[in-house]
């Protein structure tokens, strides 16, 4: 009995499209890489309900005659390969003559093309690998191809598609992907009938500003490197834009995407210690290396590639890249305020030169130790260190527990700019201001939502500020909106990716609201505080970490009086949010010491 079959091609390009399209994002990298690879230098993406119901790729490319608007959806039908050799030196994007076959195999499409030196194009309507209509039809020069009902005859792959937040942000990261590398097509993206993205033909720094917002031109530096094994161009942000999570960051070999844990590490090891502790540099770099040079990973799904020169590769990279930063930083230390200082030419006969004035400070006295020196040199009250346990209200006999206890008189001394210094009935109270603020913060945000009576308080920006996030990132924002409009913030979703900011909650006195989300969202993700049960815990502690005044912020005798006061008020006035130690008291004994 013989019980081998020859599957039908319906179902051979079904199976095959799971490999090409996974999701409606597969589908939309494939459409975007044809049109480029016909020349298209405008392409416009529209999309509804995450891709589940429409993707559209509308270019004004190369069109295909009637003929190959048939052929191309058969398997294996392609113009960009001849023979098997020709894979190696492939430089469009797609090459196996898969994409519009797997495509056209879970889905309905219509396909609209005229090639340009054709009065009338040509219609095509295919619907699960089955030619439905094919007729002669008047459409704009380039090629039109809307992929309807995505997996309608595969309810399984159907039932798979995440939440549309997810399966968009997936769409957002390749459409950023290709559009970064490509910035001398126009892209457009539409959403559900919204514009996402438009963007124009231009530079790559350009393109970077138009998908992250604009303040990213004077985020960045130049990397530009070429050698005799590759070209490198791109651009890398400065030390002081680094994020909290690692979003952007993007390498590209020969216009693709590539994912490349060595040189990635090569990027970020250029930046050695002049990154904060947890963050990360966002970067957009291409590399352009002989194809030859490169072991291709012919699936077109797929992001990793080897190189063969791998170790020069990552020694030109990271020293492209520190000199790129180092160039630069070291430009901005040099500019003088008085440049014409160094301009001086002879003097004119006869005329006496005259000393050149200093500007000293007559109140320095080396003797005096600056405030990084000194070392306030308290003993600790003996008691067991408590910081671990921020549950547990603490009780302490030594500290009044309401702010009429502190007569509000009674004067504060600022100390190095970050304690401020009380006397108490029990001795000398020296407080942590940020610490302090901290905690007194804290309460009023968790009061805040517990008490459901929402007092919103903002303050209106007086220009509404975007920030921008990795789709990850601005899905889990996206979660917390409501929370944090409880707090005060008037935050909107303008872009896949993009926020804007329009007022904050009083007292966030902090300028950089991106540095405010990334943090807040590094916080969210649990990996400094998973000491909080609850999320609004969490966001709440986040924030009044970032709202707190800062050391070396000055403070009023009003401001130390009523933070003083405002502090005691809290059940627990000793302990940080983030189980840290507020106040010390040094005892009347130890004062006499
Ligand atoms: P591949 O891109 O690997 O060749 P595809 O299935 O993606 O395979 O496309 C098949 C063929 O259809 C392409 O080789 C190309 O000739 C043609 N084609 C697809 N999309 C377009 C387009 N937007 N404009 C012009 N021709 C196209
Ligand atoms: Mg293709």
């Amino acid at each position: 009995m013989n019980i081998i079959n020859i599957l039908p091609d319906s179902v051979a390009n079904q199976i095959a499209a799971g490999e090409v399209v996974d999701r409606p994002a597969g589908a939309v990298k494939e459409l975007l890489e044809n049109s480029m690879d016909a020349g298209a230098t405008q392409i416009d993406l529209v999309v509804k309900d995450a891709g589940r119901t429409l993707i559209q790729v509308v270019d004004n490319g190369s069109g295909m005659s009637d003929t190959d608007a048939r052929l191309c959806f058969e398997r294996h039908a392609t113009s960009k390969i001849h023979r098997a050799d020709d894979l190696f030196a492939i430089r469009t994007m797609g090459f196996r003559g898969e994409a519009l076959a797997s495509i056209a195999a879970i889905a309905q499409v219509e396909l609209r093309t005229r090639q340009h030196d054709s009065e009338l194009g040509t219609a095509v309507i295919i619907e699960g690998s089955h030619i439905v209509d094919q007729h002669p039809e008047a459409t704009p020069c380039g090629t039109s191809i809307a992929v309807k009902n995505l997996f309608f005859n595969v309810p399984a792959r159907r039932n798979f598609l995440k939440k549309d937040t997810v399966e968009m942000s997936h769409i957002d990261e390749v459409f950023r992907r290709i559009t970064l590398v490509h910035y001398d097509i126009g892209f457009t993206l539409q959403h559900n009938g919204r514009i996402l993205y438009d963007l124009k033909a231009g530079s790559m720094l350009q393109r970077i500003a138009g998908l992250f917002g604009d303040p990213y031109k004077e985020r960045m530096y130049n990397v530009e490197e070429e050698t005799d094994i590759v070209k490198i161009k791109g651009f890398v942000s400065r030390p002081e834009f680094s994020r909290k999570t690692r979003g952007e960051q993007y390498l590209f070999v020969n216009g693709r995407f590539i994912k490349h844990p060595a040189l990635s590490a090569a990027v970020e090891k250029a930046y050695a210690d002049l990154l904060p502790e947890h963050s990360y540099p966002s970067y957009f770099i291409g590399l352009t290396v002989d194809p030859s040079r490169i072991d291709v990973n012919i699936h077109p799904t797929k992001t990793e590639v080897k190189f063969v020169d791998d170790h020069a590769l990552f020694a030109i990279l990271r020293s492209a890249v520190k000199r790129a930063i180092g160039q630069f930083s070291l430009a901005t230390e040099l500019s003088f305020d008085t440049p014409d200082l160094f301009n001086i030419g002879p003097a004119p006969k006869g005329v006496v030169p005259q000393q050149p004035k200093i500007s000293y400070n007559s109140n320095y006295n080396p003797f005096r130790a600056t405030p990084s020196q000194t070392k306030i040199n308290l003993t600790m009250p003996e008691r067991p260190e408590r910081s671990e346990k921020p549950e547990e209200p603490l009780v302490d006999d030594t500290i009044p527990h309401s702010s009429p206890l502190i007569p509000h008189s009674s004067n504060c001394i600022q100390v190095q700019g970050r304690y401020i210094a009380t006397p108490l009935n029990s001795g000398l109270a020296i407080i942590d201001q940020q610490r302090a603020h901290e905690r007194i913060l804290y309460d009023r945000l968790t009061l805040k939502l517990s008490s459901s009576q929402t007092i919103k308080q903002s303050q209106t920006l007086l220009f509404p500020v975007n920030c921008t996030f990795s789709a990850a990132d601005a899905e889990l924002l996206a979660e917390l909106l409501p929370d944090l409009k409880a707090y005060g913030f008037e935050i909107d979703a303008a872009g896949q990716c993009i926020f804007i900011v329009t007022a904050t909650p009083c007292g966030l006195k902090d300028s950089d609201l991106q540095a405010t989300f990334d943090q807040l969202l590094a916080d969210y993700k649990g990996s400094t505080m998973q000491k909080y049960s609850s999320r609004s815990q969490t966001l709440c502690a986040s924030l009044a970490r970032r709202m707190a005044v800062k050391p070396g912020t000055p403070l009023s005798q009003e401001e130390m009086q009523q933070m003083v006061a405002d502090l005691f008020a809290c059940p627990m006035a000793e302990i940080s949010p983030s189980g840290k130690r507020i106040i010390t008291i040094v005892k009347p004994d130890e004062i006499l010491k």
